[in-house]
């Protein structure tokens, strides 16, 4: 006879594999259903990084730290006495989709989208050539990034992309030594900012003005900047009428306009550096000198056309082309899953294939007990909060899945303790999490920084 799960002498036994903005908003939506119908969980979050919250602390940009603040909610959701957090553990590694699978009635991917898509053009290999993404992880004090190291002793960076990840790593390159030092950047990221030598950076977009992928805050920062001012050539702010008809429909794509028409119609402050953004123009070859060091981006310029709908512009190529000047080139046009061992995979799209949040296999069949949260589940796209809503449509469907699915052979809470330790993993609990969290905030609380992050796991470990 199967037991009923989710009473209080046998809780609905979750295991969340990743402790981003998506898995917490999971495992509060879970612990929800206790008040809500009465549904007992027992939560073990895992994260193969010692740090836990994801994308807050090593996607989020560093002077971006109201964002960050929402780590205190999920701080909330790890208080709870049902939830565990089990940091570096490496799902596929230090334990199989078979092992959880005995462990856990219901696991819940959240595991993003770690990697990168590329332009797949000649010359994107060469050395300086790179993704946001690493970028990004760098100057985050991403523990696997700490040697990254880009060359920032030339003049001129070109960003490829137009959505909010680059105008994070533009503003970055663009911020001065002063600005950055009060954030909680990586303190080898500030210290090769500080001796930057780049004086022009180009944000480059295949597409108008009126089709960015950045948001209305993120692009009047350029026009703060204490060194840096944003320049816009006029010409390139001529809208078509079905652009400017599906702009104006738009109140974020109006917004975004009206900061971009104003940054094209100042004269220069004469500051130091200067962030340009180019539209219309698509990278066909990332160009090298005699001794391999890349010397600027030849594109094709574009010209936009309606898609058959009308519905949106797409961009194509006109024949002629023009070179960026650039010794630094970083795209930075979207972020892409990796495949878990053990679990679907749809390459295409690079997600984990779901309906409502319920994984698929092949032929679209429902993998029982098995579900998917945040960019694993959607796609690269929306803010953290985004993640919220999408966490909880999720858990709405395992919840009704209960009384159907298979409960685990070994749901003991101890199981996964004995054979984490049989195998000398030393993973991390949310007590030792916060030992670590404050060692961090004290170290910033004395540079009056908002923390001093620790970028080693050994440096972590040290702290216990
Ligand atoms: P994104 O918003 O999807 O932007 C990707 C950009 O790359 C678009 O401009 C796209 O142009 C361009 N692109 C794609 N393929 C290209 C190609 N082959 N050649 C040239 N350009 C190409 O992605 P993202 O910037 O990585 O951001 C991911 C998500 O995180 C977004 O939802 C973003 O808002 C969010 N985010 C939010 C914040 C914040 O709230 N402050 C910060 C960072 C990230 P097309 O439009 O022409 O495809």
């Amino acid at each position: 006879m199967s037991e009923q799960l989710g009473t209080q002498q046998r809780p609905l036994r979750v295991a969340i594999i990743g402790a981003g903005p998506s898995g917490f908003y999971a495992a509060g939506a879970l612990q929800g259903k206790l008040k809500e119908s009465g549904l007992h969980t027992s939560i073990d979050m895992f994260d193969k990084l010692i740090a836990p919250h994801g994308l807050v602390r090593y996607g989020v940009a560093p002077d971006h730290q109201k964002i960050k603040s929402v780590s205190k909610v999920y701080d909330l959701t790890a208080n709870d006495a049902n939830f565990r957090y089990f940091g570096n553990v490496e799902f596929g590694k230090d334990l199989t989709h078979a092992e959880m699978r005995e462990m856990y009635d219901a696991i819940i991917y959240a595991v993003g989208a770690q990697s990168d898509r590329n332009l797949g053009v000649p010359g994107e290999n060469l050395p300086n050539s790179f993704s946001a993404t690493e970028f990004v992880a760098w100057y985050n004090s991403h523990p696997e990034y700490a040697n990254f190291n880009p060359d920032l002793s030339v003049s001129s960076a070109v960003v490829v992309g137009v959505g909010n990840v680059a105008m994070d790593v533009a503003r970055i390159l663009a911020k001065s030594v002063e600005e950055l030092k009060v954030s909680d950047i990586a303190d080898h990221a500030l210290a090769d900012l500080a001796n930057s030598n780049i004086k022009d950076v180009y944000i480059l977009s295949r597409r108008g003005p009126a089709q960015v992928k950045f948001t209305p805050v993120e692009i009047k920062e350029f026009g703060e900047l204490a060194v840096a001012e944003p320049v816009i050539l006029p010409q390139e702010m001529q809208i078509d009428e079905v652009s400017a008809k599906l702009a104006d429909a738009d109140g974020e794509m109006r917004r975004n306009l009206v900061t971009m028409n104003a940054f094209a119609a100042r004269h220069s402050e004469g500051k130091e550096r200067r962030v340009h953004f180019r539209f219309l123009l698509s990278p066909v070859e990332i160009l090298a000198d005699a001794d391999g060091k890349i010397s600027g981006v030849k594109c094709e310029i574009n010209k936009l056309v309606p898609n058959d709908d009308q519905s949106d512009m797409k961009a194509v190529g006109t024949g002629q082309f023009e070179t960026i000047p650039a010794g630094l080139v970083m795209r930075s046009v979207g972020y892409k899953g990796s495949p878990l061992a053990g679990v679907p995979y749809d390459k295409r799209s690079g997600t984990i294939p779901n309906k409502e949040g319920r994984v698929t296999a092949d032929g679209g069949v429902t993998v029982s007990g098995e579900y998917v949260v945040g960019w694993a589940k959607r796609g690269p796209s929306g803010v953290i909060g985004t993640n919220k809503p999408d966490s909880v449509a999720t858990v709405v469907s395992l919840v009704a899945d209960v009384g159907a699915l298979t409960p685990a052979t070994n749901p003991s809470r101890d199981a996964v303790v004995a054979l984490l330790q049989s195998r000398n993993v030393r993973f991390v609990t949310q007590a030792e999490w916060k030992k670590i969290d404050a060692a961090e905030l004290a170290a910033g609380k004395a540079q009056s920084r908002p923390r001093v992050k620790l970028v080693s796991p050994d440096d972590m470990l040290k702290v216990l």
